[in-house]
Parts: C-alpha cells; structure tokens; sequence
C-alpha cells in the first residue's frame, strides 16, 4: 500500500513525498482510513511506529478543506515530545500553510499568548499550561476546535494530568468534536479516559 491510495489533498501527498515517506507505518495504514472517515481513534502504537503523523496526516486533510483558527489540540505528556509533534505538524502542513503553536510548561505565558493571537490551526500543548491559558488568556478559546488528540496518554495520566484533562474536556464542546487518544498500553484508567472522551471509536491495535 502506499499514500497514493488513500484519499489525500495533493499537498499532503507531496509533503509524505518530500519527507520520503513512501509507504505508510502499520498503524498509519490502520488508523488512516477510519480517521478519514470521521472516526474516533484509540491508538495503541509505541513511540518509533509513526502515530504522529497517523493523527497529523487525517486532522491536515481536513484542515485544507476548512482552515479555521485553533482547529485541533494535541495534548502531550512532556516539552520535548509536544516540540517533536508539532516539527511533525510542521514538517507535514507548512506546504498548505498551517500555523502552528507549542504551548507547554517553563516559558513565558506573555509571548505564548501573544503567539496564541496570531489564530494558530494546531496548538500543542502540555495539559497544565493549556489549562492555564484557557483560564487567562482573553480571546483565546477552544469552543470551535474539531479534533483533540490525547498523545501517549497512559503517561498524560501517570503524571496526574488526569483531573486537569478531565476539566478540559469539559470546556471543549463534544458536539462536533473528533477525538484521537493514542497510548502505549491498554490500561484499566486509559478505558476509563477512552470511555468518557470518545464516541464509538476505531481501535487500531498495532
Ligand atoms: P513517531 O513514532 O511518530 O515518533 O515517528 C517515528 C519516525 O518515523 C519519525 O522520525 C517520522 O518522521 C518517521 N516516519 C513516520 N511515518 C513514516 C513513514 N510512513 N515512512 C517513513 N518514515 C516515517
């Protein structure tokens, strides 16, 4: 199989091509085509698999239908892995001219929102900090976002990000809301998250 066989914008077709990504990771060739579709997607896929771009390239495709501002949020346990999400992100969209943000823990919040009123497509975020700017960051909302995705979730929760993603998912609208969660492990606290968060989903075990 290759990206040519999955229904993608040509701009997407062209940065797989550029990035010499020729034919698609095993849990991009499961999770691709579902998420296309409108799916929820769990994800069980280790670091190494390719899951980045299995929930960067379906949320690209639809964003080149329909770019709006702050359109999806990744959530990401630590700095360095929500920095290696959106090089993907960029790497992956800055041929559609996708605008994307990082806003994680230890840096300034003035220049983080300041970026945030340039009207991102993509904010990736570590949960503490995203929490914060929701809280204080006026103009800044998540009302019209249309995917979340939770990344390396058994660790988001491990590092008691728990009650804090449990407060933003309810601020985010579930109506119209496509939902990603992808984990290393299946556990007993990550179906719980999956069951309270997602609707009907996909799973894609790899
Ligand atoms: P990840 O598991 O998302 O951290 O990705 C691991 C590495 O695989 C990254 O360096 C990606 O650039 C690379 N990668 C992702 N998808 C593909 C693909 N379809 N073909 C070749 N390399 C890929």
């Amino acid at each position: 199989e290759s990206f040519s066989e999955l229904k993608l914008v040509p701009e997407l077709l062209e940065a797989c091509a550029n990035l010499k990504y020729t034919k698609p990771t095993p849990i991009q060739a499961a999770a691709i085509p579902p998420a296309l579709e409108g799916k929820d997607i769990i994800g069980l896929a280790q670091t190494g698999s390719g899951k980045t771009a299995a929930f960067a390239i379906p949320i690209l495709n639809q964003l080149w239908h329909d770019q709006q501002p702050y359109y999806a949020c990744v959530m990401a346990p630590t700095r360095e892995l929500a920095q290696q999400i959106k090089e993907t992100f960029d790497s992956l969209g800055s041929v559609m001219g996708v605008r994307t943000v990082c806003i994680v823990g230890g840096m300034n919040m003035i220049d983080q929102a300041r970026d945030l009123m340039r009207k991102p497509h993509i904010i990736i975020a570590t949960p503490g900090r995203l929490m914060d700017h929701l809280e204080n960051t006026k103009g800044f909302s998540m009302r019209k976002l249309r995917y979340l995705v939770m990344d390396e979730a058994d660790r988001l929760l491990d590092m008691e990000f728990g009650p804090v993603l449990d407060r933003i998912l309810k601020i985010i609208p579930t109506q119209g809301r496509t939902t990603y969660l992808f984990s290393a492990t299946m556990t007993s606290k990550i179906d719980k998250l999956q069951r309270a968060s997602l609707t009907d989903p996909v799973k894609c075990a790899v």
